[in-house]
């Protein structure tokens, strides 16, 4: 049964307390009001304890946005995802494209991220897409294609199935620039094509595909509303509460 989700990735925002007052809201706001997909905040990891404790017995689920690609030693400044895991977190965003830019992240250390993440008990959501010029020069669902093929495919299918996979198109991350509902839904419709072709078509039917790239209140319906975009995974909106939970309503 394929889930809806809506995850919130803060990136590098918000310190300690504001942080924890923030998911306080959002945890007393879905509470009162659940909603009907699932809502994850992937929180900086000074968070993730804190937030767990507040967190814990509603409805809002946790996550990290990044984990070490070895399970545990001197690696210094590196957090583990079985130290994630005991922080109280159930998932961790893997190969965002500002890793993947910023810190030299290939597919071979995706994957190997993705593993250990799932080896010790955690959901992945693993982000693919698209810079600018590849989708100028038409390359977008090859580029899409081996990313997967790299990162992911891989994995056998019991471990597949803890994975969500996010489309991000980098050029509409953080720009204002949103794909649209057509260009989010054939490419999504590619990812699950692709995922048929290796896992078979009931696994492909149950996967959870997200769509990042300056999601807004304005632009969320129409994209949700495309059948083989499940939700999304939300930056600079996840911010703000009402942008987020109009955002997470939307579904
Ligand atoms: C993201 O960081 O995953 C993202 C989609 O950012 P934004 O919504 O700000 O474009």
């Amino acid at each position: 049964m394929r889930k809806k989700i809506v995850a919130g990735n803060w990136k590098m925002n918000m310190e300690l307390a504001e942080g924890l007052k923030f998911a306080s809201e959002l945890d007393a706001y879905f509470k009162e009001k659940p909603a009907a997909a699932g809502v994850v905040l992937c929180t900086p990891f000074i968070h993730l304890a804190g937030a767990a404790d507040i967190l814990k017995g509603g409805n809002v689920a946790l996550g990290a946005q990044n984990c070490a690609s070895e399970p545990s030693g001197a690696y210094t400044g590196e957090v583990s995802p079985a130290m994630i895991r005991s922080a109280g977190a159930a998932y961790v965003i893997i190969g965002h494209s500002e890793r993947r830019t910023y810190y030299h992240e290939d597919n071979a250390i995706l994957h190997r991220k993705t593993w250990l993440a799932i080896e010790n008990g955690l959901s992945v959501i693993f982000c693919c897409g698209e810079v600018q010029h590849e989708r100028e020069a038409g390359t977008h669902f090859d580029v899409v294609r081996t990313q997967l093929e790299e990162g992911l495919f891989s994995l056998p299918e019991d471990a597949f199935r803890k994975v969500v996979i996010a489309y991000e198109p980098v050029w509409a991350i953080g720009t204002g620039l949103t794909a649209t509902p057509e260009q989010a839904q054939e490419m999504h419709l590619h990812i699950r094509t692709l995922v048929a072709g290796r896992y078979g078509r009931e696994c492909a039917d149950d996967m959870t595909i997200l769509y990042g790239g300056s999601c807004k209140p304005s632009n969320a319906r129409e994209i949700f509303s495309k059948p083989d975009v499940d939700g999304g995974l939300i930056g600079g909106a996840s911010l703000k509460k009402e942008d987020f939970t109009a955002i997470v309503e939307s579904i």
